[in-house]
């Protein structure tokens, strides 16, 4: 339930930042059409001259105003990595010594196209020769250092009993980003297959093959994912936390799967006796079974290669480096050229081991004053919550009383942890790259299995520092925003109220209303999966969020790509809420202050919508609008900023804005849920 899909962006708080010193605070009028009509099209009224000037980077798939915030961080985050390369004097096993050696080792690409896959050989060996008892404890040794192949395997908490951590496999094992690429028939969708067997067969090629050999392998693993797609729940069918909750013995996971040896499997990765473990997609497994008898082994030793390959090929030589980008940059995402090698040896740096290098961070670059706000903020928006939720005239009492509960113990997490990761046991050199990075992901497999029968650490984030985002857990009730989400524009220390709430108050209120939409309110207080709504509540909560549904399936982005408003439901919902709650929120914090007047021609409450309409300031290739609308559970920026707001009263009046207008939906269509 993040704010949005992960890319790999970072931020910096930095009070003299380059947004700040082009003079503006929160959101830039510049980037406004004033000759378009705000109840006619907002999206065009706040961002048109932006989007109408903005040419997208070479290296970006999108721009806007998170990668203005990775713009400036990352030249900061460099600065940390590269003066901790130098430093010959970092003591061996200091986290100083590992991030700068990481860095190091990734940077070092005459040593990298030296060795070519040298370093991979003994993997390559341990595929090569297997045999078909083997099946399991190569899978069970190449998901010990995260490769991806067949289904994924965690150690996470139970959703029906939240204190506790629990075994758990779910469906994976595609390169391809999501079901459908594989079952879609239509022109745009073929291209992109043929495109993936291409790509498919080149990696064959790197690994020694000859292109007949080659293009005849690239099938075998196409037909194999193929399979594992058709057996795999869709993006609607996942949002429902009950139709993914199958707890079973692994004897009756044998039963139902007979063609693994479950327990081989589980022995492999270092567990001891498993008494139970949540299947989230039996049916998927049920495949995978008949699959690990009738896909002959050769196929299987094929699909393993494929894996090794993709899920490296970001640390290996330029050549399988340069093929991965131009399939999943270029093809998915129209993204014209790699960033910088430090770019990207800088997020492979986040992503191994990204608390030291986010401790390094926030000491450079996270103001105590941003926390103390950022606090003051979450208070008040708390308790609009709580407002809203009193005042509903379709809830229940009886379940109004279990909200409030609910919104009493959610958790707040802001900036960083306050225990920091240990990463004493992992060890770091200066190269192989490739093998840094492996330890680096065995290291945290190991770690978060050996959660398995430990107490729930409430403390742990599931987001770097740096990283600019946030998210709401229902497990755990919390929402967390790391600092990289707290620095201009998002949430500028200089800007006045009403941007702030419009913007990260909004954003905030989304991640609360997370707690209460139609999959978190499935989730009580204490993180359980346990339905507490009345069935009364369910259905009038139901009904509204059908409008919501009804208005985003209307949408159409691209030609012929209309916005799945299921899938998108509960953000799109989270949107709307948070919105409404941060304006009260923002109402609230001005109690007892002079009322503000109006600042750069605006009033507070415009400049509350156009504070929020700068979170959504992105513009995408075709080619990544359209892998969002098949793998996101967000709807498109600019919908952000057209949707919510045509459902709200508070928007007309800022603005003026009457019946029929384009911004304004019908009285019997607007959704009055929060
Ligand atoms: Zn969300």
């Amino acid at each position: 339930m993040i704010r949005r899909i992960l890319l790999p962006a970072f931020a910096l708080c930095l009070a003299a930042s380059p947004l700040a010193a082009q003079g503006y605070h929160g959101f830039n009028p510049k980037n406004m059409d004033t000759n378009a009509r705000p109840c006619e099209d907002f999206y065009r009224y706040a961002l048109g001259t932006w989007e109408k000037n903005t040419v997208i980077p070479a290296e970006y798939a999108s721009y806007g105003v998170d990668q203005e915030i990775e713009e400036r961080s990352f030249g900061v985050l460099k600065g940390i990595l590269e003066s901790a390369a130098q430093d010959k004097a970092a003591p061996k096993g200091s986290e100083r010594q590992k991030v700068g050696d990481f860095f190091a080792s990734g940077m070092d690409s005459a040593r990298i196209e030296k060795e070519g896959l040298k370093p991979l050989k003994g993997h390559l060996a341990r595929i090569e020769g297997m045999n078909r008892k083997d099946l399991e404890v190569t899978l069970a040794g190449m998901h010990r250092e995260q490769f991806p192949p067949a289904f994924r395997f965690r150690v996470e908490q139970d959703d029906k009993a939240s204190e506790h951590y629990i075994v758990q496999i779910s469906q994976g094992g595609l390169g391809l980003p999501e079901r459908e690429y594989y079952l879609k028939t239509d022109a745009k969708s073929l291209e992109l297959r043929a495109k993936y067997q291409t790509h498919l067969a080149k990696n064959f090629e790197f690994l020694g093959e000859q292109p007949a050999a080659a293009k005849a392998h690239a099938q075998e693993v196409l037909d194999l994912e193929t399979r594992l797609a058709k057996a795999s729940m869709s993006m609607e069918e996942l949002r429902d936390p009950n139709a993914v909750y199958h707890k079973m013995t692994p004897a009756a996971l044998a039963a139902q799967a007979p063609g693994l040896d479950w327990n081989a499997y589980f022995k492999a990765l270092g567990l001891g006796p498993v008494e139970s473990l949540l299947v989230r997609q039996p049916k998927f497994f049920q495949e995978l079974g008949r699959m690990a008898q009738d896909v002959p082994l050769a196929q299987w030793k094929t699909y393993l290669r494929w894996n090794l390959l993709r899920s490296t090929a970001s640390n290996l030589n330029a050549a399988i480096e340069e093929e991965d980008f131009a399939f999943y940059g270029k093809a998915l995402q129209g993204t014209q050229a790699q960033k910088p090698r430090w770019k990207r040896i800088l997020a492979e740096t986040d992503e191994a081991m990204g608390e030291a290098l986010g401790k390094l961070y926030v000491e450079k670059a996270f103001p105590p004053q941003a926390k103390a706000k950022m606090q003051e903020v979450v208070k008040n928006i708390l308790e609009a919550l709580k407002g809203r939720i009193r005042g509903l005239e379709w809830m229940s009492e009886a379940t109004k009383q279990q909200a409030l509960s609910k919104v009493a113990t959610i958790r707040v997490k802001i900036g960083y942890p306050d225990i920091w990761r240990d990463y004493s046991k992992l060890e770091i050199d200066r190269g192989p790259f490739v093998l840094n990075a492996l330890r680096a992901r065995a290291f945290e497999f190991q770690r978060n299995l050996g959660r398995l029968g430990k107490p729930l650490d409430r403390g742990e984030w599931l987001m770097t520092p740096p990283t600019n985002n946030a998210y709401y857990e229902p497990t755990l009730n919390e929402i967390c925003f790391p600092a990289g989400i707290l620095q201009p524009p998002y949430f500028d220390l200089e800007a006045d109220d009403a941007v702030n709430y419009g913007n990260i108050g909004a954003t905030i209120g989304h991640e609360l209303t997370h707690g209460f939409d139609d999959q978190g309110r499935q989730f009580d207080a204490q993180g359980n999966l346990k339905d507490w709504w009345t069935p009364e509540d369910a259905k009038a909560f139901d009904a509204r969020a059908q409008l919501v549904v009804k208005q985003f399936d209307a949408f159409e982005p691209l030609p012929g790509m209309h916005i799945n408003g299921k899938t998108t439901l509960g953000e799109n919902l989270a949107d709307l809420g948070g919105l409404k709650i941060a304006y009260d929120a923002w109402k609230l914090s001005q109690k007892g202050k002079a009322p503000v007047g109006l600042i750069e021609g605006f009033t507070p409450e415009q400049r509350f919508f156009l504070g929020y309409a700068e979170t959504w300031r992105l513009k995408h290739r075709e080619e990544a609008l359209r892998s969002r609308l098949m793998t996101d559970v967000h709807s498109p920026a600019k919908y952000r900023i057209l949707g919510p707001l045509a459902n709200m009263p508070e928007f007309f009046e800022a603005f003026g804005c009457k019946e029929g207008d384009p911004m304004v939906r019908p009285a019997t269509d607007r959704p009055s849920i929060w």
